[in-house]
């Protein structure tokens, strides 16, 4: 596969003059960044509190949805389509992809707005859709509860990125491109003003600090405090009973948008499990805690489940897991240059995987002189 990025393994001096970049944070967004600057032949150090990849850091999972269909947020999904290629550079680098193309069903049982701003959107980058008649839904999706559904859509261009794999990968890849990794190695204070952290009471100075700290960036980011907001989050992991497990198998991504509950479904494809999420936000929670889901945790999420979907009390339980991510207000992503030689990234609300190597790549442009940094940050603010 070739490689769609304009400047992929130029090796060329950055045009500011940057030749080297400390990354906080090797979780996907941390490690997107420190692929996307050395492709531009930029040195990498990455500061890891954890060890890399970190389990408690919220790219480390299964699998995670990508997608076109965005409602509201319409912005995003007019970076889709450049996302999409800039994963595609991303398998080329990494000679093997980690993504599997499902289609989504989309299962409406509330009367918002979301399939005709869904529509514009989708109509506006070419990615196709079509309603399901609800008789029909009964015999494609039957695991389903139908009764108060009001409208289901079937839409391309979504399916199930596998990120533990992608972590991985990415960290072996990066190893042998050069950039230097220090686990198990916590950042206690960043300079953006002069490109230095502190970690293990040694200061480290580069040309630029990139902090993608993920639900702890408030901690070293003061202007993030109170705006990306860290959130604990429970999510489900289960065994489908076994008459329902070919059809679960072969099942496509499910979001189920209820008045009170926003479902999404993973189907247990390519070694992973079933898992089921809520994606409304607790806003509440500290990082550091563990990541066993308390029975309150996953109270309100059995509820949206018994009453969206059929015959739920037979599925087995395997895995209650708690996991955090920072939220803001309007979901939108906080991207800023955070000073004259720093960025902090928080690609946050739950839909940050996807949208990683696109945000890497723009705020890997900006360091590089090739953008200015306000155009990135408005661009990646998706309005
Ligand atoms: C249950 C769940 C479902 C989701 N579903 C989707 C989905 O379907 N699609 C999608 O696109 N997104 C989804 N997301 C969101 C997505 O996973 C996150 O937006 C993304 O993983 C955030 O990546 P990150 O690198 O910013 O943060 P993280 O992955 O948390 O990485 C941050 C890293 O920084 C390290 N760190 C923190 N502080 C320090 C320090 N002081 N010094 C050194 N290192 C430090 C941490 O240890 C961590 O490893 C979901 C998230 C969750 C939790």
């Amino acid at each position: 596969m070739q490689a769609t990025h304009s400047n992929a393994d130029a090796a060329v001096p950055a045009k500011s003059g940057v030749r080297r970049v400390i990354v906080v944070g090797a979780g996907i967004a941390g490690l997107s960044i420190a692929w996307s600057l050395a492709r531009r032949g930029i040195e990498v150090d990455l500061f890891e509190q954890g060890s890399i990849p970190n389990p408690k850091s919220s790219s480390f999972d299964e699998h995670r949805i990508n997608r076109h269909a965005y409602g509201r947020l319409q912005g995003y999904a007019r970076l889709m389509p450049e996302s999409f290629r800039l994963w595609d550079a991303m398998w080329s680098d990494l000679g093997v992809r980690h993504y599997e193309s499902t289609g989504g069903i989309y299962v409406l049982r509330t009367d918002d707005d979301w399939y005709e701003t869904t529509a514009a959107s989708l109509d506006e980058v070419g990615v196709d859709y079509h309603d399901i008649p609800l008789d029909q839904l009964e015999r494609l999706v039957p695991m389903i509860e139908s009764e108060g559904v009001l409208r289901a859509v079937h839409v391309g261009g979504s399916g199930l990125l596998y990120p533990n794999r992608i972590l991985t990968d990415l960290v072996v890849h990066l190893a042998a491109r050069g950039v230097r990794f220090h686990a198990m190695s916590a950042v206690t204070e960043v300079d953006p003003e002069r490109g230095e952290v502190t970690a293990g009471g040694k200061v480290h100075a580069a040309d630029m600090v990139v902090v993608a700290a993920g639900a702890w960036i408030d901690r070293l980011v003061p202007s993030f405090r109170g705006q990306a907001v860290p959130s604990r989050q429970a999510v489900l992991f289960l065994a489908p009973p076994p008459d329902l497990a070919a059809l679960w198998a072969s099942a496509p991504v499910i979001v189920v948008k209820d008045d009170e509950a926003g479902l999404y479904t993973l189907p247990p494809r390519n070694g992973t499990r079933l898992k089921i999420g809520d994606h409304r936000f607790s806003r509440i929670g500290d990082a550091d805690e563990d990541r066993l889901a308390t029975e309150a945790d996953v109270e309100s999420l059995w509820h949206g489940l018994r009453k969206c979907y059929r015959d739920i009390d037979r599925y087995g339980v395997l895995e209650q897991k708690a996991c955090y991510y920072t939220v803001t207000e309007d979901e939108n992503f906080l991207v800023r240059a955070i000073g004259p030689q720093g960025w902090a990234v928080s690609a946050c609300s739950g839909h940050g995987f996807k949208l990683a190597p696109l945000v890497a790549d723009s705020v890997a442009r900006a360091i590089a002189g090739e953008a200015g940094a306000a155009e990135i940050e408005r661009k990646l603010e998706g309005r």
